[in-house]
């Protein structure tokens, strides 16, 4: 009886524990959030992105010492299908196995289409869109070996509805979306499952410049920046957390989550319920 209740009780805190991670773009932000997420639920992960190398190890050091799990960490440039599929031969040579992927590296470009430099169109679509398509199908032979994978793809609320000037984002986000469709169809009896987030705004480093910034460049206060300008579209007038994005993804990862596939959730305060 007592067995019982602790083996109930380890799975429920880690449910990941054995599993490997590997989340694009985690050296800051929603995808560190996410792995740390799933380092507490007991996964190893890889993280990957750019920054400076020894503040990439301090992460690295920080979520083995608070989870107990191995953090490795891969420099691949999701600009480069070379330095991808480099990047899971590596994971799975290290790790044995790959079960949860998650395509989070992205990057934002603001400007009307006239003037939209066709350099930055190429970076987002490259960043936000096409490392998904390149880390999908280089896992998922892997995946259907083992008949389990968990392939979660961030898009964001731009992936289900537009903003002026935002064109390569809007149009790579819609392409996440489709994506995640076509991984879910074609996966669907393999055990594996794959499905999108889609944020609104999420409080990150960035945000909290941006909200300064905005403060100083209008000048209004911190308060109207968040509700009026970033915030204008969201219902709740609040940011969803990078916590709350990593427990997300570790329930969209656990045997839980085994029927769900193929969906675009929104995270966004009712922003596309509008
Ligand atoms: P961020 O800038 O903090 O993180 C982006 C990550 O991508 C960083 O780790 C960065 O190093 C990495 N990256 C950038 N270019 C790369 C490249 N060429 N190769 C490898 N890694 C690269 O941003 P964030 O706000 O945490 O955004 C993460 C994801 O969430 C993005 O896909 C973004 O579109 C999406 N999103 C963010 C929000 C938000 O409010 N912050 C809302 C919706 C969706």
């Amino acid at each position: 009886m007592n067995i019982q209740i602790k083996t109930q009780g380890a799975a429920a805190t880690r449910p990941l524990a054995g599993k490997v991670s590997l989340v694009t773009g985690s050296t800051s932000g929603i995808g560190l959030g996410i792995a740390r997420g799933l380092a507490e639920a007991g996964s190893a992960v890889v993280l990957n992105g750019l920054g400076i190398a020894s503040e990439i190890t301090r992460t690295r050091e920080q979520i083995a010492a608070d989870f107990g799990v191995k953090a490795g960490y891969s420099p691949a440039d999701m600009t480069r299908p070379s330095s991808i599929t480099e990047m899971i031969d590596v994971t799975l040579a290290e790790h044995g196995r790959f079960d949860v992927l998650v395509n989070n590296a992205g990057i934002q470009h603001v400007a009307p289409l006239e003037q939209f430099p066709a350099d930055k169109w190429d970076a987002i679509l490259a960043i936000n869109l096409s490392s998904a398509f390149h880390t999908t199908r280089a896992v998922l032979p892997s995946m259907r070996r083992n008949r389990f994978g968990r392939i979660i793809n961030i898009a964001s609320a731009h992936g289900l509805v537009a903003s002026p000037y935002k064109a390569a984002y809007v149009a790579a986000k819609h392409g996440v979306v489709g994506l995640t469709k076509v991984t879910a169809l074609e996966t669907a009896e393999d055990g594996i499952t794959c499905n999108a987030i889609c944020p609104g705004y999420v409080y990150t480093p960035l945000v909290e410049a941006q909200i300064d910034s905005q403060a100083k460049a209008h000048g209004i206060s911190r308060d109207k920046v968040i509700r009026d300008v970033l915030l204008a579209q969201q219902p709740n007038k609040r940011f969803a957390s990078v916590e709350e994005l990593g427990a997300l993804t570790v329930f969209l990862a656990s045997e839980a989550a085994a029927s769900i596939t193929g969906i675009a959730l929104p995270v966004d305060g009712g922003w596309t319920a509008h």
